[in-house]
């Protein structure tokens, strides 16, 4: 087990499953608890960015589209739930008067060097004025092709951007399992502690996406890939643990992402 206090820029990423209910409606439980942590985060002089997920699961609210909504829908739905998922953070956080910025990001703006630029300059001047970045993708205007689809990638590319140290995955299992059957029930014995190297064994395995986000392991394991080669540690827990990052160090089940 490793401990938070030993890292100093974390990346936070939030998946939609986490954050919002199933009707669309956003999880305020889980939001106070995971505020109150990155409350504390700060108050221990850490860098800290967040990765928030949930605008197409909240837009889900008020929009009522068909299950499985087209690409059109899906950024119409992101262009309405953007607006409900800023406003929950910004409640959430007022309570601890942590100002907050938002950035949409596409997946062409942390490759090209002006924008790549441009987004790590916005986060630096944030972060000097004490505000906490949060970012998410711009998927009204990332076309298919182009698009993250979900967050998982675009959190490891924006550690990478901002030569984070950790990247703290919240979602809705504890970690990784040796057996994508005992995800579920979350069995003690077939958890994966931690991996120093992304092997096919480790991506074999990895399951699939869970209904409401789009990520899923494999996205996850995408992710610690990118984290790796860039001297950036990754942990993956369940964001609806009680104190889901302070007790990361404790006693929460999750995976860690280390190179040795
Ligand atoms: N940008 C998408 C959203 O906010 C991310 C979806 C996902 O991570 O699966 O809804």
């Amino acid at each position: 087990m490793r401990n938070i206090n030993s890292f100093n820029r974390i990346v936070i990423k939030i998946g939609s499953a986490v954050l919002a209910g199933t009707s669309g409606r956003v999880n305020n439980s889980i939001l106070a608890s995971i505020s109150e942590d990155i409350a504390w985060l700060l108050k221990n002089n850490k860098e800290v960015l967040i990765v928030s997920s949930g605008a197409i699961a909240l837009g889900r609210k008020q929009i009522k589209f068909s299950e499985k909504p087209s690409l059109a829908e899906s950024q119409a739905l992101a262009a309405h739930g953007q607006i409900e998922l800023m406003s929950a953070w910004k409640k959430h956080f007022k309570k601890f008067s942590i100002p907050i910025g938002q950035i949409l990001l596409t997946p062409r703006d942390t490759e090209l060097k002006i924008s790549s630029k441009n987004a790590k300059q916005t986060v630096s001047k944030l972060l000097a004025a004490g505000c906490l970045p949060i970012i998410n993708e711009n998927d009204s205007t990332a076309t298919d092709e182009i698009r993250f689809g979900d967050n998982d990638l675009l959190a490891a590319k924006v550690a990478k951007l901002i030569g984070a140290d950790l990247l703290i995955v919240l979602s809705t299992v504890d970690g990784l399992f040796s057996s994508k059957e005992d995800v579920e029930t979350s069995k003690l014995s077939s958890m994966i502690r931690e991996v120093n190297k992304i092997t096919p064994k480790i991506k074999k395995m990895a399951g699939h996406a869970s209904r409401m986000g789009k990520g899923g392991m494999i996205s996850k394991i995408d992710a610690a890939e990118i984290c790796l080669k860039n001297k950036c540690a990754m942990v993956i827990t369940s964001g609806k643990n009680k104190k889901p990052i302070r007790c990361i160090s404790k006693r929460a089940k999750a995976t860690w992402f280390v190179k040795k």
